[in-house]
């Protein structure tokens, strides 16, 4: 393994200080330290800020939740308010890892997570992300498991995490904390697709640091929940999945929410599908008409055309489970 430093951060302010100069910062771990002893990841400088105050769940003004960064998935999974207000949030938790990393990891590292791509994690194949400009051994490889959506020639690996499908579907922020003060950014423009340069995952600023993600207040009755399809029922990464809110006034759905995992090279949001339920009235039909949209755009490779049809057949039995059937 690559020699590095490592230093607890006693405050934000020295968490910031050493971010700046270049530490990367972990908490749980859960995803670094394996990519570290893989020697993919090789930091120089480790801060840890497992001590900073950011561990909390609140209620915001508005009426919305905010996570702490370094709130764990389990104990974000089992928040009253989070089981109550959200609960695509808390099934996306609880589908994900194992019940050991759940309560390592945090919310903020969560969503940092880097690809499963096996190439990705394997030192010696061509790989655009861990090695830019060396190629993608993906594109020529087994790809059974990457993205149809949102992929491009430098790089086709799926983003890995299920809570992060439920925070774009429900339009969720990230707020940030960077030697420039503090800043907020919309979830579904923080993890960037790969485009030429697969290497630059987040939009991040040298040194910032995740607070927390917040959810904003969505109108009541809000009923949600999150589906994952997978090779087993346990302990494996989604094929596709699908998050899903829909509020249901007077016989029809006023708001819709609905973005997908497994498929995409970031969490996939579906505003084709979502204009296509607002308005009308629950039935079979319109679950089935919707989901036939989810896969607009999709650029299957040799081994993952599967998932088109899966991923429409997934978005309409989630449809189905959230919204009832008339
Ligand atoms: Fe690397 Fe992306 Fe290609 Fe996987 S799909 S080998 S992560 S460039």
């Amino acid at each position: 393994m690559h020699p590095f430093t490592y230093t607890k951060a006693s405050d934000t302010r020295e968490a910031l200080n050493a971010g700046r100069r270049g530490g990367r910062y972990i908490a749980g771990g859960t995803t670094l330290v394996d990519l570290m002893r893989e020697t993919v990841e090789h930091p120089d400088a480790l801060v840890d800020i497992s001590g900073l105050p950011l561990d909390e769940v609140t209620v915001t003004e508005r009426g919305g939740l905010r996570i702490g960064a370094l709130v764990t998935m389990a104990e974000a999974a089992a928040h009253r308010k989070v089981r109550t207000l959200f609960p695509v949030v808390s099934e996306a938790l609880e589908l994900s890892a194992s019940a050991q990393l759940r309560n390592m990891a945090t919310i903020g590292g969560n969503i940092m997570q880097r690809t499963r791509c096996t190439y990705f994690r394997d030192v010696t194949a061509d790989c655009n992300r861990r090695d830019p400009g060396s190629g993608c051994a993906a594109l020529e490889g087994v790809n059974r498991t990457h993205a149809i959506l949102g992929t491009s020639d430098s790089c086709v690996a799926t983003h890995p995490s299920d809570v992060a499908v439920a925070f774009a579907a429900l339009e969720a922020t990230v707020r940030l904390l960077g030697p420039d003060g503090e800043r907020s950014v919309p979830f579904n423009d923080f993890l960037l697709k790969p485009g030429s340069t697969p290497q630059r995952e987040q939009a991040l600023r040298r040194g910032e640091l995740i607070t927390g993600v917040e959810i904003p207040a969505l109108p009541r009755p809000l009923k949600s929940g999150y589906l994952k399809v997978r090779d087993r029922q346990s302990y494996e990464f989604a094929l596709t999945s699908a998050a899903v809110a829909l509020h249901v006034r007077g016989g029809a759905i006023r708001e819709a929410k609905v973005a997908v995992g497994g498929v995409g090279t970031v969490p996939w949001k579906l505003p084709a599908v979502e204009e296509h339920l607002v308005g009308e009235r629950p039935s079979e039909a319109l679950w089935a008409a919707a989901a036939q949209k989810a896969s607009d755009g999709a650029r299957p490779l040799t081994h993952n055309r599967f998932k088109v049809e899966l991923l429409q057949r997934t978005v309409e039995r989630q449809l189905r489970i959230v919204g009832g059937t008339k």
